[in-house]
C-alpha cells in the first residue's frame, strides 16, 4: 500500500501506539498521582482496555492518539493523501470502535475522559490537563 510514512517514521509511531508508557501519559498518571487521585493501570475485563481506571470514582481515562482517534479539529489529525479511501475506513472503523467502547462503558455505569496527545505536548500543559481532569473525575455524577 501507499504509505506517506517512511519505514522508520512508521516504526517509530507504531512503536508509540503500543506503548502503554510513553512519557507524556507516565507524566500526566505522576501529575493526577499527586493531587491525590488513586488509579489502576490497564485493568483487564473492561471494553476498550482503558489507560486508567479510578474505581473509587467509577471513571476511566484514555489517552488517544490525535492521528490513529482522529481528534476532531487537531492538526495533527491530518488525512494522508495518497490512498484515501483505505485510509478513511481505517479511521471510520477506529472512530466507530472509540464510540461503541464508550457506550458499553457507560452501560456498565462508568464515567469516561478522553485525553488527547495534543493536551501533552509540554510538561507545564500536561499538568494543567492534570488538574481539569481531576477536577472532572472527582465532580460528584448526578443521575
Ligand atoms: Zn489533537
Amino acid at each position: 500500500m501507499a504509505d506517506f510514512l517512511s519505514p522508520a517514521e512508521r516504526s517509530a509511531r507504531m512503536a508509540r501506539i503500543r506503548s502503554n508508557d510513553t512519557l507524556p501519559e507516565v507524566t500526566l498518571r505522576r501529575a493526577l498521582h499527586r493531587l491525590g487521585l488513586r488509579y489502576v493501570l490497564h485493568k483487564r475485563g473492561l471494553p476498550g482496555k482503558p489507560d486508567l481506571v479510578f474505581p473509587k470514582h467509577r471513571t476511566v481515562v484514555f489517552v488517544h492518539g490525535c492521528f490513529w482517534h482522529r481528534h476532531k479539529g487537531c492538526k495533527v489529525a491530518s488525512s494522508p493523501k495518497s490512498n484515501s479511501q483505505f485510509w478513511t475506513d481505517k479511521f471510520d472503523r477506529n472512530v466507530a470502535r472509540d464510540g461503541r467502547v464508550q457506550d458499553e462503558l457507560q452501560a456498565q455505569g462508568w464515567r469516561v475522559f478522553v485525553v488527547w496527545e495534543c493536551e501533552l505536548q509540554s510538561k507545564a500543559r500536561t499538568n494543567l490537563r492534570a488538574e481539569t481532569l481531576a477536577a472532572d473525575i472527582r465532580r460528584v455524577r448526578r443521575t
